[in-house]
């Protein structure tokens, strides 16, 4: 039996890892500073083989990656709900802070004697100066500074230059790495790694491949936008390109640069390149409204918020974040009372395995509590996780006999080619059937179809 091969050839390859309780690194125990215990839950997969628009598809489903790793937040259960949010570039308007921070810095790089010799050389008009007065022009702000833009015979006091490089390790990213994580993040030398490095930021599972857009080849795949002052590097934004977003990865920049507002440069630079090379959303990574300090990503708007149940895009607005104020976990549609509990199906047939509700209504509504009932062969989906489908979607949605799986020896068959297991029940994750259905339905429909479910890793 064929693989699924997909327009470009490009076959994903995911090994499911299941539901896991975890400790949140965000909200520590004030006192002690130690991370709260098992108070977050994931669904995890790993990949070393994605396809761009399988994770475009992931993302848009509550999933993120952390090398090779995939994760998708429980978010009902999580101590601090991780919320997908992302900004449509053409209206992104930056803030006046955000602006300041790229003309003080294009003011550094091309320093006193540039600006005043370019006035002469370059008179601006009139009507030129109103312009740039009113009104911001993100792309040129953005690349006003650039060595590549200065305006020649003039030289600016710093040569700044910034690239798309592939995500390779190189020893040059790792000393800045080195920098950032013990300076900025205080973290403890021997917890910083060449190898964790590597791991998180340099092994990325997507294909580095490229499409026309407008005229032009758009990259995709995973990529470092390198910052170098002088011919030196000073910061590195890691960035996936996907067929509809760059989503921003990471960022660090070296200790010597912290009071330029890099994080605000790096955001710019990254939603100028979604603006600029047509992938027209910019993604921040998880928006965490309990995390006082994950909520600037707020203040880059018009930003909006995965639901996600409905798996629909509602703006920040005022009335959402004070909803977020008030619970924790939030969904508009729910809210409105337009998903309600249809989304929970078939109850009286796993109803028995989840007898334990809560006034919520939540089955287990502990992280630890579900894993554990996971862990003792509870149903993925007697869990009613936000954006999992439920057994009754993933039969009427996906062919369960026709999902792919990649076996020891790097056979792929495809559920219906192992007679034995066909009669499984879905709803019994110790059945291969189960085991496969439940993964379906936290990736969704889509990947569903195309993927091979790599079960020998
Ligand atoms: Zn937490």
């Amino acid at each position: 039996m064929q693989a699924p091969v997909k327009e470009e050839g490009v076959v994903s390859f995911l090994t499911p890892i299941g539901y896991q309780a975890e400790d949140c690194g965000y909200c520590k125990d004030p006192t002690t500073s130690r991370r709260s215990p098992n108070s977050r839950a994931c669904c995890y997969a790993i990949s070393k083989d994605l396809s761009v628009d399988d994770y475009q598809e992931l993302i848009d489903r509550g999933w993120r990656r952390s090398g090779t790793l995939l994760y998708k937040p429980d978010l009902r259960r999580h101590c601090c709900p991780h919320y997908t949010i992302r900004i449509p570039v053409d209206s992104f308007k930056p803030s006046r802070d955000q602006r300041q921070a790229v003309h003080r810095w294009n003011k550094f790089v091309l320093g006193n004697a540039y600006a005043n010799n370019a006035v002469k050389v370059h008179p601006k008009t009139r009507a030129g100066k109103a312009e740039q007065k009113n009104n911001f022009n993100l792309i040129s702000a953005i690349h006003e500074s650039e060595y590549s833009n200065v305006k020649k015979p003039l030289e600016p006091a710093h040569r700044f230059e910034v690239s798309l490089e592939p995500d390779a390790f190189t020893e040059e990213k790792y000393t800045l790495f080195e920098n950032y994580q013990r300076v900025v993040h205080h973290e403890k030398p021997s917890d910083i790694s060449k190898k964790g490095f590597r791991r998180f930021l340099c092994d990325s599972p997507l294909h580095r491949t490229s499409r026309p857009f407008n005229g032009i080849e758009q990259p995709l795949g995973s990529f470092h936008q390198c910052y170098r002052l002088d011919g030196r590097l000073i910061a590195v934004g890691i960035v996936d390109l996907l067929p509809h977003c760059v989503s921003g990865v990471y960022f660090m920049y070296h200790e010597d640069f912290s009071s330029w507002s890099f994080g605000k440069l790096s955001a710019l630079r990254e939603a100028t390149l979604a603006l600029e090379v047509g992938y027209r959303y910019y993604y921040m990574g998880y928006y965490i409204h309990s995390c006082v300090k994950m909520r600037y990503k707020a203040d880059y708007r018009p930003q909006y918020v995965l639901d996600p149940e409905s798996l629909e895009w509602d703006p920040l607005d005022g009335g959402l974040r004070r909803l977020l104020d008030t619970k924790a976990y939030v969904s508009l549609s729910r809210e409105r009372g337009s998903s309600g509990d249809k989304g929970i199906p078939n109850k009286e047939a796993i109803g028995h395995r989840h007898t334990e509700k809560m006034s919520s209504g939540l089955p287990f509504p502990l992280p630890a509590d579900a894993s554990a009932a996971v862990e003792g062969g509870t149903s993925l989906f007697g869990l009613e996780i936000p954006g999992v489908l439920t057994a009754e979607e993933i039969v009427e949605k996906v062919d369960i006999n026709r999902i792919s799986m990649e076996l020891r020896g790097g056979l792929v068959v495809q559920m219906e080619d192992l007679v034995a297991w066909e009669d499984g029940d879905i709803l019994d994750p110790r059945s291969l059937k189960g085991f496969i259905a439940e993964f379906a339905a936290c990736v969704g429909p889509k990947v569903a179809k195309t993927m091979v479910v790599r079960l020998n890793r």
